[in-house]
């Protein structure tokens, strides 16, 4: 029975997974319960890294704020960010990688309030000119 191959002594019965072995805690970032957030704010490539990060189970999500490496304010609410979303946008840069790019990946939460602000700035605008427009026509008409 000498002709048998055996079997070779470290055979991998199972396919590398990421966080094997690893218990993952639902309700921790990452978890079935708290997807992460969306990548933003920064240039494709940075987000790749990221991306391949949480893929394998390397990304650790700040616990708080980290501090921004330009304004030195802890307002940095992205892992692996060294910028934080304002001066990132300000200097038009990657909030990682701070090199000077065209195209940044998503659109940041405070980018998107601003918007919103300022919508709902022109449309108190819009109502306080039809106001203004409707009192000044019952102006003329009792004036003539
Ligand atoms: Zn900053
Ligand atoms: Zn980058």
């Amino acid at each position: 029975m000498s002709s048998r191959r055996r079997p070779p002594k470290h055979q991998n019965s199972y396919a590398w997974k990421p966080n094997a072995g690893v218990k993952i805690n639902e309700k921790e970032v990452g978890g079935k319960l708290r997807p992460y957030s969306e990548i933003t704010g920064v240039c494709p490539r940075c987000k790749e890294q990221i991306d391949w990060k949480r893929r394998y189970g390397k990304y650790k999500p700040l616990r708080e704020p980290a501090k921004c490496q330009l304004c030195s304010k802890r307002n940095v609410r992205q892992a692996y960010h060294n910028l934080c979303s304002g001066c990132a946008k300000e200097q038009k840069v990657c909030a990682k990688c701070r090199c000077c790019v065209n195209q940044i990946v998503g659109r940041d939460s405070a980018e998107v309030e601003e918007e919103q602000k300022m919508l709902e700035e022109v449309g108190l605008d819009i109502f306080s000119y039809l106001l203004v427009a409707f009192s000044v026509r019952c102006y003329v008409y009792f004036d003539g």
